[in-house]
């Protein structure tokens, strides 16, 4: 079809930056926020926290300031009761062409406020004839980028093609879901769904076009991912673990040195009935940081070891492997298990003489990084492999666990991030889920306090005594790529200063780009208590147990998310005294910062933190979506909003599969149709998870 006021450059441009292709495209290319067109706002009345508004008035004259990047064509414009300034950076000599002086004009914009004076940057003007041409009312604004605006494929310019778009269509809008699914779950046509969301009738016609919208887009997610699990279950089968053996008892009974917590104890059943059934296992483990997930990979490892498989666990980092090495050849001391451990750094001649003794399986237990999923690591007979804190690996290093064996060995994932419940099932909903909701007894919950730089003075007294009682310290700065080099010296600058204040103790300092083998050692010196205070970006924010650490401050704390600084906490309060988290941040703070730091303070839950981030970031942001291989594309339906869609979305491509698995009857035709559509979309790399 043939695109209005689109010419081939347009064009070009739709497509590059928002992926719009066809007509069809841009119906589905829905408004980001609804705006009342039907109030105008005199210039009196404006304040500082208006959202966009509209005036009506006249533009007096125009002039150019400023020099370089702030160069600028300003405009007064008046009404009868004021006067603003309109701000341009952008086409500064086409602006006054287009906009004669003293002609009347509506005025759409987002005024901000300096002091006395209002100003609103790049509005949009229409005449008035030329504004009521389209509906009144309710009218959606669309996302537009610099590249699109520099085209005139401004907000409005889009909701014009679209008019064109749904003028030119006389007939109804195909349907896009199965009758009865329409039927059972209440919803409008899609014809009357793509009309209003556009340009919504009524606000109860938006309402409804936006739940038919949402439901139609996770429906279709679900139904995909729901099929994904099914072929694979078939296609892969699973070992069967069917032995309690003398690994698993002798270790529980003779080297456990505490009670599983009932929350341990349940997870473990679970991997105990999914490892048995016959099916792989595909199971994600959230457990809060320290609520003992290790122990849990572990009695899951000696599982497969009584039952005559091999296990592995592959962590993130070196530093971790080689904590999870010691920690468990200690745990198995007198069991008479092989374990090895096979990093980036294992030296070759090392490695040379391991590859034959995994192969063979006379290595049980192989612990590692990455390195462990190299193609040239062969396993004699793998029947399990535990990633922990899996939000650095991603869905394609998951697969190419699966052919580590003729029959894929079955997975554990484990990871602190929680995932909120929508996002796991929406994004991991080809994993079963099991939760660690249970700290091990005896531990204190982190009092965490929120200070001023201004007043760290008082808080060096408190770490002192701290130190003074024998605890240690961590001392965390932000890392943010941009810049690297300003972080680094930043870093540096604070492990000199902590010298200083604290000279009668040994500081530490890790960062990112220091030598593996370096950063170990120095780790090292933390953990055996030869350094008091560790100074460090946050390489440390994953995993790394020191007991007895009780202090941790987070330098410039505002520079860092909800869930990294819950991480970062949870490396104190691991050992039985009372720990602190001290947030340091500046004095000026905005509104979602202090609210970050607000339930930082308060909670210690975090399940409550992952769901709270997630209302204030947006999924696109959460740890570990963007690492995880599936990109995230969800047009309309917010995950942080619309958990019960989500819900009511699964049952429903659920009872349709029980029903009908391979979508063969006629009524699901239109199903295979949309899905077979929707996977070939460009944009929709989420549909080709596998
Ligand atoms: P995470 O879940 O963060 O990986 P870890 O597995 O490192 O936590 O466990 C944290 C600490 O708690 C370890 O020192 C571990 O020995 C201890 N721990 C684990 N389970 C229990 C338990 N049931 N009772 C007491 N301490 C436990
Ligand atoms: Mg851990």
């Amino acid at each position: 079809m043939y695109l209005p006021g689109v010419g081939p450059k347009k064009a070009e441009i739709l497509g590059k930056e928002i992926e719009v292709f066809t007509w069809e495209d841009l119906l589905y290319y829905f408004p980001y926020k609804y705006i009342d067109r039907s109030k105008i706002f005199k210039i009196r009345e404006i304040d500082g926290n208006m959202p966009f508004i509209q005036l009506r008035g006249r533009i007096a004259g125009y002039a150019l300031q400023g020099e370089g990047s702030a160069r600028r064509l300003t405009a007064a414009f008046y009404d009868d009761t004021g006067t603003i300034e309109l701000v341009w950076f952008r086409m500064r000599r086409q602006i006054p062409e287009l906009y004669k002086q003293d002609t009347e004009y509506i005025l759409f914009g987002k005024p901000t406020v300096f002091g006395h004076r209002i100003s609103v940057a790049h509005p949009e003007l229409e005449t008035e004839s030329k504004f009521y041409d389209g509906e009144v009312g309710v009218q959606g604004q669309y996302n537009t980028t610099e590249k699109m605006k520099n085209a005139f494929l401004h907000s409005r310019a889009i909701q014009k093609i679209i008019t064109q778009i749904l003028g030119n269509i006389k007939r109804t809008l195909s349907e896009t879901l199965p009758d009865a699914v329409i039927q059972h779950n209440r919803l409008i046509s899609i014809d009357e769904a793509l009309r209003n969301i556009h340009f919504p009738k009524t606000p109860d016609l938006l309402r409804k076009s936006q739940f038919r919208l949402k439901f139609e887009e996770l429906f279709y997610l679900q139904l995909n991912i729901l099929q994904v699990t099914k072929y694979r279950e078939k296609r892969l089968g699973g070992l069967k673990f069917p032995r309690v053996g003398d690994y698993f008892n002798d270790f529980y009974h003779r080297n456990l040195p505490f009670e599983l917590t009932n929350a341990q104890k349940r997870v473990v059943k679970e991997i105990r009935r999914d490892t048995n059934s016959g099916k792989q296992m595909n199971r994600l483990l959230q457990g809060d940081v320290g609520s003992g997930k290790t122990l849990v990979a572990l009695l899951s490892v000696l599982l497969a070891l009584d039952n005559g498989f091999q296990g592995a666990i592959m962590a993130p980092t070196e530093i971790l492997a080689v904590q999870h090495y010691e920690t468990i050849s200690e745990l198995l001391s007198g069991l008479n298990v092989e374990v090895a451990l096979l990093t980036g750094s294992t030296p070759k001649s090392r490695r040379k003489g391991m590859l034959p003794r995994i192969k063979s399986g006379e290595i049980q237990l192989l612990i590692g990084t990455h390195a462990l999923i190299e193609d040239v690591v062969e396993f004699g007979n793998l029947g399990l492999v535990v990633v922990d804190e899996q939000h650095r690996f991603g869905v394609v290093q998951r697969a190419k666990l699966w052919k580590k064996n003729t029959i894929a060995p079955h997975v554990l994932v484990m990871t602190a991030t929680p995932i909120p419940r929508t996002l796991a099932m929406t994004v991991y909903g080809d994993l079963d889920v099991s939760v660690i909701d249970e700290l091990p007894p005896g531990r204190k919950p982190v009092k965490t306090l929120h200070r001023y730089i201004k007043k760290k003075e008082t808080l060096y007294h408190s770490v002192r005594k701290q130190l003074q009682e024998g605890r240690q310290v961590y001392i965390v700065y932000p890392l943010i790529e941009e810049s690297e080099k300003m972080d680094l010296q930043n870093l540096q600058e604070g492990f000199e200063t902590t010298r200083q204040i604290f000279p009668e103790y040994n500081v530490s300092m890790v960062h990112g780009k220091m030598k593996t083998a370096e950063k170990e050692a120095e780790m090292q010196k933390f953990v055996s208590g030869e350094t008091q205070i560790m100074v460090a970006t946050t390489v440390i924010e994953v995993g790394v147990n020191v007991p007895n650490a009780s202090v941790m401050i987070i330098e410039n704390a505002e520079r860092f998310g909800l869930s990294q600084l819950h991480q970062l906490r949870g490396r104190v309060g691991r050992g039985a005294d009372q720990s602190f988290c001290i947030l340091l941040t500046r004095y000026e703070l905005s509104e979602t910062t202090r609210r970050r730091l607000a339930i930082m303070t308060e909670t210690n839950d975090g399940f409550l933190i992952a769901e709270e981030d997630l209302k204030l970031r947006g999924p696109g942001d959460i740890d570990g979506i963007q690492q995880s291989g599936i990109a995230f594309h969800l047009k309309i339906a917010d995950l942080s909003r619309d958990g019960q869609i989500v819900t009511i979305a699964r049952d429903s491509a659920q009872e349709i599969l029980a029903d009908d698995p391979l979508l063969e009857k006629p009524q699901h035709q239109i199903l295979k149709q949309q899905l077979a559509k929707l996977n070939q979309r460009r944009q929709a790399g989420w549909f080709m998870i596998s």
